[in-house]
């Protein structure tokens, strides 16, 4: 069911000065950056090997990412995996007794399809799980 790991999600109070700190300074490679707005969110996605670091600063107050930061501070927010069959990972997950936030796949960064597990089920790691939108 699960690939690999698709991204890490790192939440930002700044999203030109991480920019700037994963780029200038860890040179790593700027692949994306795009407005996610269902997520209220800004994305800036770098590629590392084959898995994606997501930096994500928030739009709006009301973004979960902002209600994140208010919360616990900036930081890794959560790990994605690559699924092959996002609504049969879905069905899978919840018939073995896991807690959904989505029980229905939802419209993500970079033209895929994504649902979230709840941390309660996942040793308190937000867990993503995705499928690129064929
Ligand atoms: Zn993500």
């Amino acid at each position: 069911m699960i690939k690999k790991i698709d991204h890490i999600g790192i939440a930002v109070e700044n999203l030109d000065e991480s920019i700037e700190i994963f780029k200038e300074q860890l040179g790593l490679k700027l692949i994306e950056r795009e407005e996610v707005l269902e997520q209220m969110v800004n994305v800036a996605k770098f590629r590392v090997g084959n898995v994606d670091i997501e930096l994500l600063e928030p739009t709006s107050q009301d973004s979960p990412i902002a209600k994140y930061i208010e919360k616990k501070g900036a930081g890794i927010h959560h790990i994605a995996y690559e699924v092959d069959d996002l609504d049969k990972s879905i069905k899978n997950l919840i018939d073995k007794g896991l807690r959904m936030i989505d029980i229905k796949p939802r419209k993500g960064a970079g033209n895929k399809k994504i649902a979230f597990i709840h941390p309660k089920s996942t040793v308190r790691i937000l867990t993503e799980l995705c499928e690129e939108d064929k």
